[in-house]
């Protein structure tokens, strides 16, 4: 066995923490107890006591420090691999933003503490709040919402309540067939019935098409932009025209703003209301549900309708405001999640303007770079430049009996995370491709041609792609018995 094999296998070979360490074994040393003993029969009755010792692990602090460290290298994350995952945008974090995160003076300043202490904090939102106006050409902020589903409930509540004090609510939002599975979940916990409207077979959404869709009970479109097949509606300031001639309002999914940022304005092309990602386009660590921050911004004829509490500014001097009469209330504890606005600030003012502009033409020429690379061997869902994403399907594959599904999975022995598969629903097959602009060229030939290689294997042997990954812990799983039966203790793989 090759050195580095054994090396793999004896971090995949990790028992449970229980599993581990000997009788009486301790992580750490405390100096003798001086404390006095105090009679546990008075302080704790006898029935609230265990009989039996708790079985906790029994191992060294080193122990502990390796068998965390070795099950952090099972998982698959931005910090040790391409990490591909379509509409995600899963790109390096700079590590600089932890360490502005946790400065004491952020990281350990109470929500309750009077506004005059927290000035500087109050600022720096003050500050986030002008920078995401700017960058998306909308009239206000609201950097409550606590993720960007959040922020999509909170602007279809801005828009119900402006629809409201017109009054009528209106009853339908409109939504394309391309969009992410949160727009029409957040549309209808609004309350309002989901209308879902054709693409073109160019996977545009048309002027024309939504003209037809639109009447007087249609409270709002909800658009992507780029859609989520990673393609710049070309049409849509037509399109948020329609909406508007119809007193209908426009609410622009921004978790792609990666893509326009420093270059196209959400505000400039109509959009009534946008929610931002923080943590996909201004870096934060995400995934596996968070943490996560989606502000919302909105043209002046949302504005009085923003949560509360909102940051005004009297006598030299920031202040929480609950004086909007007009507004939705709130829609989270507090004043957002702050540690994650920190970072989004941090990398804001680090890129700059022109930094922002860079970054965005780099994710658009990576993900056109692989479009390049791969559309001789993958189809390719449409044959047109894409912006920082594009969608290939499994087309190819299927007449030899391989799934996008076994793509994915193969790409795991290959040391790659799966591109998002399946999704959007309108491509059959889906792999869905976002390099983000932080992968160098070097990187992405490596992903393209271990992609090109399972092309090949498919070729030669397509059957042997049924039972990949075959190099991590578990192999393939049945899918629906994972979920519904999950099996939660580790064994020890067979030799
Ligand atoms: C990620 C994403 C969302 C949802 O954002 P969360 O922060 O995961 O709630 C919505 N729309 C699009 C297009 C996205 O990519």
């Amino acid at each position: 066995m090759r050195e580095d094999t054994k090396r793999k296998r004896g971090v995949l070979d990790e028992p449970l923490i229980f599993e581990r360490g000997s009788t009486g074994r301790v992580g750490y040393s405390l100096p003798e107890d001086d404390i006095p003993a105090r009679d546990l029969e008075r302080d704790l009755p006898g029935e609230l006591r265990r009989e039996t010792l708790a079985e906790f692990p029994e191992v060294s602090e080193g122990e502990v420090l390796r068998h965390f460290t070795r099950l952090s290298q099972w998982n698959f994350s931005a910090a040790t691999t391409l990490y591909p995952l379509g509409s995600c945008t899963m790109k390096y974090n700079p590590v600089i933003n932890e360490v502005v995160a946790r400065l004491p003076g952020f990281a350990q300043l109470h929500p309750l503490m009077p506004d005059e202490y927290t000035q500087g904090a109050l600022t720096l939102l003050a500050d986030l709040e002008r920078c995401l106006a700017e960058i998306s050409g909308m009239d206000a902020i609201s950097l409550q919402p606590a993720a960007g589903a959040q922020g999509e409930l909170t602007g279809m509540k801005l828009i119900r309540a402006h629809h409201q004090a017109q009054g009528h609510p209106r009853k339908k939002v409109l939504i394309p067939g391309s969009a992410h599975g949160t727009n029409p979940a957040s549309a209808a916990l609004c309350g309002y019935a989901v209308v879902e409207v054709p693409t073109s077979p160019a996977g545009m959404l048309e002027a024309a098409t939504v003209a037809k869709h639109v009447d007087a009970d249609v409270a709002a479109l909800m658009v992507t932009n780029p859609n989520t097949l990673g393609l710049f509606e070309r049409e849509i300031t037509q399109i948020t025209e329609v909406l508007h001639t119809h007193g209908a309002l426009v609410y622009m999914d921004g978790a792609n703003l990666n893509a326009l940022m420093g270059v196209a304005k959400p505000g400039h092309m109509g959009a009534d209301v946008i929610q931002f990602n923080l943590h996909k386009t201004f870096s934060t660590p995400h995934g596996g549900g968070g943490p996560g921050a989606g502000p919302v911004g909105v043209k002046k004829i949302l504005e009085p309708y923003l949560p509360i509490p909102r940051l005004v500014r009297a006598a030299e001097q920031y202040a929480w405001s609950d004086a909007f009469p007009h507004s939705i209330g709130r829609v989270r504890s507090f004043y957002g999640n702050f540690g994650i606005l920190v970072r989004a600030y941090a990398y804001i003012l680090a890129l700059g303007s022109d930094g922002l502009t860079h970054a965005t033409r780099m994710a658009v020429l990576n993900a056109n770079y692989l479009r390049k690379r791969l559309e001789q061997t993958y189809h390719l869902a449409h044959d047109e430049p894409c912006m920082h994403e594009c969608v290939f399907s499994d087309r190819s594959f299927t007449q030899a009996g391989v799934k996008t599904l076994d793509i994915a999975k193969r790409l795991l022995d290959y040391g790659f995370y799966a591109p998002t598969i399946y999704f959007p629903l309108v491509v059959s097959g889906a792999l869905m491709i976002e390099p983000t602009e932080t992968e160098s060229k070097e990187t992405m030939d490596e992903f393209a041609d271990a992609l090109l290689t399972i092309a090949k294997e498919i070729e030669d042997t397509p059957s042997a792609l049924k039972d990949a990954p075959l190099t991590t812990p578990v192999s393939r799983l049945d899918e629906t018995r994972a979920a519904r039966h999950p099996v939660l203790r580790w064994r020890k793989p067979s030799a």
